[in-house]
């Protein structure tokens, strides 16, 4: 997928998040300039540093060192009052993997480089309602787009429990119980 797609695909995740109450508008746009930073893939081998593109899209890069730094930094934050670098890395790590799954709909990608040379794409489907009809009621591009979303929905749950014990000071059991019955 295209840079500027990802970009704004990252946005309108940041935006479902409903971070830009509490936080500056300019933070989303922020981090979601850094997640499509792993997009210097593509100049990597022009330029002579890298020998193909998969230096930064793997789960490595956009989900497990994100992951780490938010866990870090909620360890860190949870008797402070700030709040910024787990929720920083909070939407950095939805933004990275969702990024990862929308270029996964293009094209096999070499996901667990540089441990496996495996190649994961997204479901190949094209299931029609009828031969008349050309555009398709479920193809990759949806199956993509449905696993971003998901993504978004896990963030967006996380970010609940985060709410709960902070604003309400409530223990983790609590906080999670609070943020299943926000969901119905
Ligand atoms: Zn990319």
């Amino acid at each position: 997928m295209d840079t500027l797609s990802h970009f704004i695909l990252a946005l309108l995740a940041g935006l479902a998040m409903d971070l830009h109450r509490k936080h500056r508008l300019s933070l989303i746009v922020f981090i979601s300039f850094c997640s499509v930073l792993i997009d210097l893939d593509h100049f990597l081998v022009p330029w002579g540093y890298a020998m193909q593109y998969r230096s930064f899209h793997n789960i490595f890069i956009v989900f497990l060192i994100p992951c780490t730094l938010f866990l870090i930094s909620y360890y860190f934050e949870r008797n402070t009052r700030s709040d910024k670098f787990q929720i920083f890395f909070l939407l950095l790590t939805v933004m990275l993997t969702g990024h990862l799954i929308a270029d996964m709909i293009q094209g096999p990608v070499q996901i667990f480089h540089p441990v496996s040379d495996m190649e994961v794409s997204t479901p190949q489907l094209d299931i029609q309602a009828t031969d008349d009809f050309i555009s398709p009621i479920v193809n990759s591009y949806g199956v993509g787009m449905a696993v971003y979303a998901l993504i978004i929905f896990v963030g967006v749950f996380i970010h609940d429990i985060l709410y709960h014990q902070r604003r309400k000071r409530l223990n983790s059991r609590d906080a999670l119980r609070h943020a299943i019955r926000d969901w119905f």
